[in-house]
Parts: structure tokens; sequence; C-alpha cells
């Protein structure tokens, strides 16, 4: 399999290369030149446990590490799962819950993240060269990413956060790991100035080569690669063909969704969920992709209004023209705003933006009438669901991406009385945080990493 930008600007990549390239160096994001056809090996596949049906997927993808290793790579990432079947399954009344929070960080991203650490630990001990991690968190990609490359002696990560704007759990999951290739920054901005400052290093080829710099946000592609999995494992768990309800933020992981589903497996319409952040579920309404103001909620792993991932899905809606895409995307940078001048053709997406009060609501209904604690983020997708039900003539599937204790706060108030809890998260209480603020500026992320280094 051999990867290519977006943006037309890089073509031939390997998967290993693509993996430490990150966000691709023309400014656009990596993808397989081809998706994979599964369709004819569903019955196969069907059969598979977790771990089995992810060695079968990514090494469609992951096709230049030998076979061997890779499948001994993402057997260790799922050992650190805690649910016997990795991915955890719950009916509530007609809706089915798909829990992706049983590893580590108690979020969906550690899926991902456990195999990229991995992944990238193998291929730079078999490179001998050291990387550079730099990422952006709205809260649980930090942590899940610290959590995957703690102690790896080829590897320094660095996580840029908004300063307050992330919950104090959340906070401390990053800041009291004591390793010392850990290096937590608080910026003081919102999620999007962090996200910006990343772009703006990574687009300076320079210092990114001179720090051999590294992704572990949704841009890198072996994120998006191993969320596939549970989609299709899903998929083929359900009696029929089912829709999948996400919460959104970045558009990571409904992408993930939407590549199953292209690979072939039986998967109905996606469901997109944003909370007030709606920028996406304003464009699958009316066609314009324009940035609003930021609204911090009570899911602010979701709190984004430029969802990164979201260049992807346009490349595909735009049938792999990269000019059209670079076009489309230099408009929204200069402006804030560009359009495809008249909502997407197709209705296998729909998008709808639930409030502070429908989150709350959905929390104490999925408590009152199935005794089930959702987190807030999960409980967005939960509440869409309930919308779609009705447009929808399929199961619908709703993905949880976060253990509930993880917001507690959400949880009381939705639910007075209801103590959210996990013994992972109690231990933290009484650990020493470690971290270091700065101004929103180019230069003050610049001087953190060269500091770090040395
Ligand atoms: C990251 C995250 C999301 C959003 O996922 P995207 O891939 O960015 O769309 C939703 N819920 C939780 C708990 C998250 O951590």
């Amino acid at each position: 399999m051999k990867y290519c930008s977006t943006r037309g600007g890089v073509e031939g990549l390997s998967f290993t290369d693509s993996l430490l390239m990150g966000l691709a160096s023309d400014g656009g994001l990596l993808v397989p030149e081809t998706i994979p056809d599964i369709s004819n090996r569903i019955d196969e596949l069907r059969g598979l446990d977790f771990v089995s049906l992810a060695q079968e997927i990514i090494a469609l993808y992951a096709d230049d590490i030998e076979r061997d290793t890779l499948d001994q790579l993402i057997a260790e990432a799922y050992a650190t799962f805690s649910h016997p079947d990795v991915v955890g399954w719950q009916q509530l009344g007609d809706v089915a819950l798909l829990e992706l929070f049983h590893g580590p960080t108690l979020a969906f991203k550690d899926v991902a993240l456990q195999l990229l650490g991995r992944l990238f630990e193998y291929v730079l001990e078999q490179r001998g060269e050291h990387l550079n991690i730099l990422g952006a968190t709205s809260g649980d990609t930090g942590s899940a990413a610290i959590a995957g490359v703690r102690g790896q002696p080829n590897i320094d990560i660095f996580i840029l956060y908004p300063n307050h704007k992330v919950s104090p759990l959340q906070e401390l999951q990053m800041t009291t790991v004591a390793d010392d290739n850990v290096h937590c920054v608080a910026v003081e901005g919102s999620f999007d100035d962090c996200q910006g400052l990343m772009k703006e290093i990574f687009a300076d080829l320079e210092f990114k080569s001179q720090y051999q710099l590294g992704a572990v946000n949704s841009v890198n592609w072996a994120r998006v690669m191993a969320q596939i999995v549970y989609y299709g494992y899903a998929s083929l768990r359900a009696p029929t063909a089912p829709s999948f309800c996400v919460p959104t933020g970045n558009f990571g992981n409904v992408f993930a969704a939407y590549l199953a589903r292209q690979m072939g497996f039986p998967i109905g319409r996606l469901l997109v969920a944003t909370n007030e952040n709606d920028i996406l579920a304003r464009f699958f309404e009316c066609g314009v992709y324009a940035r609003g103001d930021v609204h911090f909620t009570l899911s602010p792993a979701m709190d984004i209004q430029v969802a990164s991932n979201f260049e992807r899905f346009l490349y595909y809606y735009f049938e792999q023209d990269s000019a059209r895409l670079a076009a489309f995307m230099a408009e929204f940078q200069n402006t804030g705003r560009a359009s495809i001048g008249a909502p997407p053709a197709s209705d296998s997406m729909l998008a709808v933006s639930i409030n502070t009060e429908q989150t709350l609501a959905a929390i104490k209904h999925a408590y009152e009438q199935h005794n089930y604690v959702l987190d807030p983020h999960s409980a967005v997708g939960y509440a869409a669901a309930g919308l779609f039900a009705q447009r929808v003539d399929t199961p619908i599937v709703c993905v949880a991406t976060a253990h509930p204790a993880k917001f507690p706060d959400a949880v009381q108030r939705a639910v007075p009385g209801v103590h959210a809890r996990h013994p992972t998260l109690d231990a933290l209480s009484g650990l020493t945080p470690r971290k270091q603020v700065i101004e929103p500026t180019l230069d003050a992320v610049k001087a953190v990493i060269e500091a770090g280094v040395e």
C-alpha cells in the first residue's frame, strides 16, 4: 500500500514513512492511494475476535512491516485493555452502545494510540532514529498519546493543551506521568489555538526536520487506520447492517467509520453528532463550511470548530481531485468560509448539533431508563441517535467514547447523587503534577521543544 497527500504534493510513501511524516509535507493529510475491498471476505472475517480482525485489517494498510511483527504489536497493544473483547457492547433499548473506553486512559483514543506508540517504537529502533512527538489535545488525546509512548528511549513527547479548558482529571492524567520523555505544555488559549500552533510548526519544514517532529493527532493516518477495526467488528456483530452514531470533534472517528463502509463492511448511514460547535452539522445541512466561535461545553474533547480530518472526507467527496480540495482548503484558510455550492449530494452521512440541555437530558434518560451512566461525549451521540431514529431504517449503534468517571461534574449535574468513579482515576489524587504554561505563540512553543530536547 502506498500513501499520498490529499493536496497532491506527496505520493508513493510507504506505511512506515507515512507513520513518521504525520501531516503531509505539502500541508495536506496522508491517505492510502486505494481503499482495500473486503466485501468478498465478510464470512471469513465475521468469525474473528477483535485482535484477529485488527490483524487482518491493519495488515492491508501496514504492509511494509513483517506480518509476524505486526501481529505481535497489535496483540500487545490490545492486551492493555481491561475488557476481554477489547470493546464492550451494551443494549440500551433500541440503541446499541459500542464501548470504546476500556483502555489505559479510559477514552477511545487508546484504541489507536496504544498501537501507534508500539509502531513508533518499532520503526524508530529499526531505523536508529529519535522522534519528538508534538500533539495538541482537547483533553483525551494527550493522556492517551502519553500512555502510548511514556518511557520509550527513542521518543520525547510534547503535548499542547488549552490551560484551564480540559477537565482537572484529564489534566492530571497527563501531568502526573513521571517519565522524563513526557512534556506537558498548557497554552493560554483554546484548543483551536493549540491545533493551529501545531499545524504552523509542522508547516515549518526546516524546524520539523531539524527536530524530527512526528504527530499523534488524528492527522496521523495510523490512528484512523486503527479505528477502522471497531467499526468493522461491530458491523459484523450486529444482526443487520447498522448505522453508526458518532460524537464528533476532529472528524477522525467518524471518518474511520466512513472508510470501514468504503472497504465493504455492512454499514448503513453515518450519523455525525456534534455539540454546540456545529460547523460540521451546518456543512451537512447547507454545504457551507464556515468557522464559528468556539463554545466551551460539557464535552470538551469536541469543542472544535475546524475539524482536521474533515479534509480527508472532502478529498473523497471531491472524487480524489486534489486541485479542487486544495482550492477549497485555501479559500477556507483565507476567508474562514468555503462552500461546495449545495448540500452534500448523498444522504449516507447525516449530522446534528446537540446542546447542553439535550446532553444532560440524555445522561438522565440513559440512567433512569437503562441504569447506565453515559459520559457527556457519548451522551451527545445518544441524544443524536434519539433524533435520528425516525430518519433511519437500520439499527443504530452509538459509540461510547469515554468512561463517565473522566467527567464526574457533568454526570453530577445531570443525575445529582450519581458519582462516576474509576480506580485508575482515584489513584491520581495526591500525585505531583508537572506542566509548563506558555503564551499561544509560535516562538513560545519552539522554545519549549528546543529546551526539552536538550
Ligand atoms: C476525541 C474525542 C471525541 C471526538 O473524536 P474525533 O475523532 O475528534 O471526532 C469524542 N469523544 C471523546 C471522549 C474524545 O476523546
